[in-house]
């Protein structure tokens, strides 16, 4: 919890200049790699995404919407919402999605749009982003992409892949506040966005936020800007930018490895391989006889935050979260210690010292 007097110093705080919120959209566009329009959405990244869904499709606009999570689910209704006819592909058993399977359905011909999460948080799982994103490219397909869980945490070429859509949050592996959001905009996604029937006077249009903040020079945010927020974006950045972005992603790959190494020493199986694991969360099956329940109440007074995983393979999961400041070195170690622990006290027998020594070794004498 914030102590009184210091949450007291969010009040009565300064606007934001209106004259930096284009270098605000820079910076973003600079994480994204990418020289499309960046618009930044003043809520957190799922209206963002919601706005996406309501403002690109018409009716009878085809989707392809690739489902590994509750967000790949909410995105797919939004879209029949709007009109769209919305076939899901969903990977089975909380699995990522294979390229292949991608390829086959777009095969079938008539897309106009492929959507899909590009890492998850809930099961820690990384989606094949850059051939799902050629083959939907080749396919004359526009590529959405939700990379709310992945920029800060993988490497992320909006314009090299040739995604149209890309949304984002500040608020996990970039360490910042929740309550902002931008999404990238290509040409080709502003020619569908812009075709007649877009939504209009909306939190959820686009199409406002081009005509009243883009085609205005970028001056202040339309509505009531957030001072707070705003403030908040710009500090992360600042920190990302001083530790390097490249930094960034490394220092989360390095928890990500070295968690999942201190699991497996105590005998945990990780959800899935290396190449298809997500860098902000480790998700790991438990030793056989070890129910997840019972491993979450052992796991309780240690206060580490551990959970379940979230969505189809949730109640056969346990989740380390090792995002942004829990992307080093004793977050990293107290988590699979904690596990550790649990696990002997629910009768196993784990090697801790072997646990912590491995750990050790991925961060080689650093601390992040
Ligand atoms: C966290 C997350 C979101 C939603 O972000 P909020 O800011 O909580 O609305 C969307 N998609 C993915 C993949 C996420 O991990």
């Amino acid at each position: 919890m914030i102590p009184a007097l210091a949450a007291a110093a969010l009040l009565d705080i300064p606007p934001f200049p209106p004259s930096r919120m284009a270098e605000l959209a820079d910076r973003l566009a600079a994480i994204l790699n990418t020289k499309n329009d960046v618009l930044i959405v003043q809520g957190e990244a799922i209206l963002a995404l919601e706005a996406v869904a309501t403002s690109l499709p018409r009716r009878g606009m085809r989707a392809l919407n690739i489902v590994t999570s509750p967000y790949g689910d909410w995105f797919g209704r939004w879209l029949c919402r709007a009109g769209a006819e919305v076939t899901d592909l969903r990977a089975s058993g909380g699995q990522p999605i294979e390229a292949p399977a991608v390829e086959a359905e777009l095969a079938k011909g008539g897309y106009d749009l492929v959507a899909l999460v590009h890492a998850e948080s809930s099961s820690g799982i990384l989606n094949p982003l850059e051939p799902i994103a050629r083959a939907a490219g080749a396919a004359g397909a526009l590529v959405i992409v939700d990379a709310v869980a992945s920029v800060g945490g993988h490497e992320l070429d909006v314009d090299a892949l040739g995604i149209d859509i890309a949304v984002i949050g500040a608020q996990k592996s970039l360490g910042g506040s929740a309550g902002l959001s931008a999404l990238s905009v290509s040409p080709a996604a502003w020619e569908r966005l812009l075709a007649p029937g877009a939504p209009e006077l909306s939190s959820l249009s686009l199409l406002d936020l081009k005509h009243n903040w883009l085609d205005k020079g970028r001056g202040a945010l339309p509505g009531m800007p957030s001072a707070l927020e705003l403030h908040a974006l710009d500090a992360a950045l600042d920190r990302v930018e001083r530790e390097g972005l490249a930094a960034v992603i490394a220092r989360h790959a390095r928890a990500a490895e070295a968690t999942r190494a201190g699991l497996v020493a105590l005998g945990l199986t990780a959800f899935v391989s290396p190449d298809r694991a997500s860098n902000l969360t480790t998700a790991a099956v438990p030793p056989p006889g070890i129910g997840i329940g019972n491993l979450l109440s052992a796991l309780a007074p240690f206060d580490t935050g551990i959970g379940p995983g979230i969505g189809e393979a949730a109640e056969r999961l346990v989740r380390l979260n090792h995002t942004s400041p829990r992307a080093a070195l004793q977050p990293v170690l107290t988590g699979v210690l904690a596990v550790g622990q649990a696990l002997a006290s629910l009768g196993c027998s784990v090697d801790l010292g072997a646990a912590a020594a491995v750990i050790l070794s991925h961060y080689d004498g650093r601390a992040r």
